[in-house]
């Protein structure tokens, strides 16, 4: 009986998770964040006109800035822009439309200029501007009078790069600069374009206010100012400059705004929580304490017998890559394998907005296993996470076109499923249909690894505690949805 209801609560807890929204993220620099410690003498030393650009964020570099950042939310939520008169139709109208993506349920509005006194001043360049060609720029946050914010010529059309300067503006750095992201992600140094380096520093004193988001439009791209840029690919991670640890991701950086982005600005725009934030210390992070109603939540009915509801965050021994680090260099830090429980990253979300985002991914894991879910093995985690990648089959000689792969790529992946007895026969039984709807996809193959895995991870939990556990296409269908995927 016991047995069956802990079955239950961690299928309920796990299901949810999967149809939750991903969690996102924002960081937020705090006002009067000292900046003396991430602009450095040398980048300082490429300062012109009073303004100092680190990639793609630019400051100013007098030192009563650099002492005390003094950015600032915009008032009420409005964000003020105003167009350089060289401006096309069209490019205001993409700017203008980047902007409005930023207020869908948030307490965000985009305004033209009117004769507000601060406000964003939207400008081209042409490679002079920000660190160079190919990169737009904006100041974080609002800083007081006109602002610029750059786009690069060919970025117009490209509206997440439009959002994501807009973000900056708006207070947010980049989610892989944050203090928690070597839990993450590796930063590859040595495949960091010369001179770019302190595009990937961590920014010490920043307000988060969500869990990691790798799909954050503030993240990077696994390949962002690589030194092989023309070479550098999903398929190559020997040559990233970004490589998520958690073993069923591949990919990093945000293609939209997530959820989460969202998530985040609304907190840091609604007035009654930003005191909340401002006052959140990411140095409590490393001991989690438990508001009783949370604990009660997440283990009832099963807490008594555990005392207490203070943990220590602890760090598990490193195992091996799941496979897929191979092909780094021999020296790469492989050995600091993903822990176990990143196994779980991307399956639990934060049920508590202030808690550093620890309480969903890592400090509920420990809980978990208090509460009497068992954990699974290292090898039961790594097991088959990366065997299949879409890559394999696009370049096999004997495939002549795309969807003869995309039947091959299908055909293996089920027929692996369904020798490890995972799919129930109204799965089985659904497979055709379920080709049939998704076939025609542009990113068929990277929506079905991604199933794939969500159904290995439910999976590894339920046959730890029933070996003989199958998934019913209830929930598998759950986990297509989840993916953007249709199963009926
Ligand atoms: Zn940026």
């Amino acid at each position: 009986m016991l047995l069956r209801m802990l079955k239950r609560l961690c299928l309920v807890m796990l299901v949810a998770s999967l149809l939750a929204p991903a969690v996102s993220a924002s960081v937020l620099l705090k006002r009067g964040t000292k900046l003396t410690n991430i602009i450095t003498p040398e980048i300082l030393a490429t300062a012109k006109n009073g303004e100092v650009v680190v990639g793609d964020m630019i400051f100013g570099a007098d030192p009563s800035f650099l002492a005390a950042f003094p950015g600032n939310l915009w008032s009420n939520g409005v964000i003020v822009y105003s167009f350089d008169t060289a401006l096309s139709g069209e490019k205001r109208a993409n700017f203008v439309a980047a902007c409005s993506a930023w207020t869908i349920g948030t307490p965000l509005t985009c305004k033209e200029r009117a004769s507000e006194r601060d406000y964003i001043f939207v400008r081209e360049h042409t490679g002079d501007q920000c660190s160079g060609p190919f990169v737009s720029c904006s100041w974080v946050g609002r800083q007081g009078g006109a602002q610029s914010l750059w786009v690069y010529q060919t970025h117009w059309s490209q509206a997440y790069v439009l959002q994501h300067e807009i973000g900056h503006a708006i207070g947010l750095i980049h989610e892989h600069q944050r203090p928690d992201r070597d839990a993450f992600v590796f930063i590859v140094e040595g495949n960091v374009r010369s001179g770019q380096m302190p595009q990937f520093n961590i920014w010490p004193d920043v307000a988060i206010s969500t869990q990691y988001d790798y799909a954050s439009i503030m993240h990077y791209f696994n390949c962002s100012f690589a030194r092989d840029e023309i070479n550098c690919s999903l398929r190559r991670p020997d040559l990233q400059t970004i490589v998520p640890k958690a073993c069923a991701l591949d990919e990093v950086g945000g293609a939209a705004i997530t959820q989460l982005d969202y998530d985040g600005v609304r907190k840091a725009y609604a007035s009654n929580l930003q005191a909340v934030l401002v006052k959140e210390q990411l140095s409590a992070c490393g001991i989690v304490n438990y508001e009783p109603s949370v604990f009660q939540a997440i283990c009832a009915p099963y807490c008594e017998v555990m005392g207490g509801t203070q943990y220590k965050k602890v760090e598990e021994p490193y195992e091996n890559w799941c496979g897929y680090m191979s092909a780094l260099p021999p020296n790469y830090e492989r050995n600091k394998c993903v822990r176990i429980k990143k196994t779980y990253m991307t399956s639990w979300w934060d049920h508590d907005d202030f808690s550093c985002g620890r309480l969903g991914a890592e400090t509920l894991h420990e809980l978990w296993v208090k509460c009497g879910c068992p954990m699974v093995s290292v090898a039961a985690a790594c097991t088959n996470v990366n065997k299949f990648s879409a890559g394999s089959y696009e370049d096999r000689d004997n495939i002549p076109d795309w969807k003869s792969g995309r039947v091959v790529y299908f055909n293996d992946i089920m027929k692996e499923l369904e020798q490890d007895d995972l799919l129930a026969d109204d799965v089985t039984e659904n497979l055709g249909n379920f080709y049939q709807l998704n076939y025609l996809d542009r990113n068929f193959e990277t929506k079905l690894m991604r199933v794939r895995a969500g159904i290995y991870s439910l999976a590894r939990w339920e046959r730890s505690l029933n070996p003989d556990y199958q998934l019913t296409g209830e929930t598998v269908e759950e986990i297509t949805k989840y993916r953007k995927m249709r199963w009926h």
